[in-house]
């Protein structure tokens, strides 16, 4: 079986900072596959570089068997992969359905859209009930949603959630972990990076674990939570 998504040897570098040194991964389609690691450990980089926003120095990156590590990312948008990037990055001052429709920029088809729309506001009807308000009045967790809501908008097979869960509530927290459960049985495959290890772990097919740069550690979800090395280091428990 080909892997949806295959990481090679990756490399990135900021000038003479190497951020990630050379690591390999795979997401299969319909897994939900998790990046855990502490502040620095190069998860966001590893995402920004699969989805164009950065060059490697060094390694392969292929989407569905297909090379993509020197496409730029709005081509890479209409393969089917989608970010929702760290940091929300909305639109303040455009409304919510506006922010919405900007990641449905690569589509033409406009009657899929606007059910795609509503299938949003399905799935987090505060963003339906809001649609013409300014993004930037909405709460940290609302514009989660939204930055998830929009990602969904472009109808990615492949959808790589950087920190869903920053800053959020507890309960706003288990909304959105629900969220990435209903949107894997809706056949999205999933690479989530996230701070929480517990909350990410709980769901993952498959789980890495990543030190300054590099892949310690590899196993599912349920293995992960369980070794007695990612308990100390990243769950807090004796
Ligand atoms: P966090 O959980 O804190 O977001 P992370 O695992 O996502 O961390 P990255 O943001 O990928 O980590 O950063 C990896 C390393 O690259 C860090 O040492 C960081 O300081 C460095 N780095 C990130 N962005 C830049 C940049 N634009 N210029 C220089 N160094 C950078």
């Amino acid at each position: 079986m080909t892997a949806m998504l295959e990481v090679e040897d990756l490399e990135v570098s900021y000038g003479k900072i190497v951020a990630v040194k050379g690591i390999s991964f795979t997401v299969d389609e319909g897994d939900v596959v998790t990046l855990i690691g502490t502040n620095g450990a190069g998860k966001t980089t590893t995402l920004r570089t699969i989805s164009g926003l950065l060059r490697p120095s060094g390694g392969q990156i292929r989407y569905q068997g297909q090379r993509i590590d020197s496409m730029p990312a709005h081509k890479i948008v209409t393969l089917g992969m989608a970010h929702s990037p760290e940091g929300r990055r909305i639109f303040p001052s455009m409304t919510v359905e506006e922010n919405l429709l900007l990641g449905a920029f690569s589509r033409q088809d406009r009657p899929a859209i606007a059910k795609d729309l509503q299938a949003a506001y399905d799935l987090f009807p505060i963003l339906g009930e809001r649609s013409k308000q300014p993004a930037g009045t909405f709460s940290g967790g609302e514009q989660q949603m939204l930055a998830m809501g929009r990602a969904m908008m472009s109808r990615p097979k492949l959808l790589m959630l950087d920190e869903p869960s920053m800053g959020l509530s507890p309960l706003m927290m288990k909304r959105i972990m629900e969220t990435v459960k209903t949107l894997q049985a809706q056949g999205t495959t999933i690479l989530l990076v996230e701070q929480n290890a517990r909350a990410a772990l709980r769901l993952a097919t498959k789980g890495y674990v990543l030190e300054v740069g590099k892949i310690v550690l590899t196993g599912s979800g349920q293995e992960l939570l369980h070794s007695d090395e990612v308990r100390k280091a990243y769950l807090g428990e004796d």
